[in-house]
């Protein structure tokens, strides 16, 4: 068997989330390598090996599937969302330029899935209906002033703001931060969407006035997402509906 390398994203959390392709990639793989919970989502069955690996070792796992390909194995890189945001499409491509040249005539496809931004917007309406922008605020990979420089400037660019991993309990200040410059550079009430653990029993969405954030409505199942300044509220008996208009007049 020729071996393959599919970088898959599973969505935010519900299985008709999963796209087709996706599907048809896990029932044909051989091996399917990831972090903990993502590879927990697949279904086990007979002929494929699970490969389950801590959140800290991203390198080591693509390595692991181009190697695994490079045998002659077909191979699934699952991540949660889409795996070009914030996930392993990035590390397996790194890995492929630092590895032996033998890799680059390997059959590789990145096949997308829905980011947790996107499945989060849809839920409360249309957030990032006109021009936007996504930021990771964890400062694992990058320092904190070059994610406090990009805060600033897209509030100053007036985007509606989608952020990934806000919030966790080893680095609690760095949300806490954001809401201080947000709300002092802002000074407006535009709508703050809370979107917890979309599309899972969990789920739980929250929409409050800039003013009215708090850093312990987000936590790493979180994604926030900050209107632009013309962002607009519905009030509705069923739950608000959060848009942003499709022009801005000059
Ligand atoms: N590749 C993923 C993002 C990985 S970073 C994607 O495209 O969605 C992990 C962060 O994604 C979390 O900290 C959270 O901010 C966000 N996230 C992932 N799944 C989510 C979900 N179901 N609901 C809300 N946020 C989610």
């Amino acid at each position: 068997m020729t071996g393959w390398v599919r970088i898959v994203g599973l969505g935010p959390g519900a299985q008709d989330m999963v796209t087709a392709q996706v599907q048809d990639a896990l029932a044909q793989a051989s091996d399917v390598i990831g972090y903990i919970p993502y590879v927990a989502r697949v279904a086990p069955r007979a002929g494929l090996t699970l490969h389950p690996s801590d959140n800290r070792v991203e390198l080591d796992r693509a390595r692991h599937a181009l190697a695994l390909a490079a045998q002659g194995r077909q191979v699934v890189v699952v991540s949660s969302g889409d795996p070009g945001v914030f996930a392993m499409a990035s590390a397996v491509f790194e890995a492929l330029e630092a590895g032996p040249e033998s890799w680059l005539a390997l059959d590789i496809e990145v096949q997308p899935g829905i980011t947790a931004m996107l499945a989060a917007a849809a839920r409360a309406g249309a957030p990032l209906g006109h021009d936007f922008c996504a930021i990771n605020l964890s400062d694992n990979l990058k320092p904190w002033s070059l994610i406090e420089k990009r805060l600033r400037l897209a509030v100053e660019a007036d985007f509606a703001m989608a952020f990934y991993n806000p919030r966790s309990r080893s680095r609690p200040e760095g949300f806490v931060r954001t809401l201080e410059i947000l709300q002092q550079a802002c000074n407006d009430e535009r709508p703050v969407i809370f979107a917890r653990a979309v599309s899972t029993p969990d789920e739980d969405i929250q929409v409050v006035p800039l003013p009215h954030a708090t850093p312990e409505m987000a936590d790493m199942r979180t994604v926030v997402i900050v209107g632009a300044s013309n962002t607009r509220v519905i009030p509705r008996a069923l739950g608000p509906i959060v848009y942003t208009p499709r022009s801005v007049l000059s």
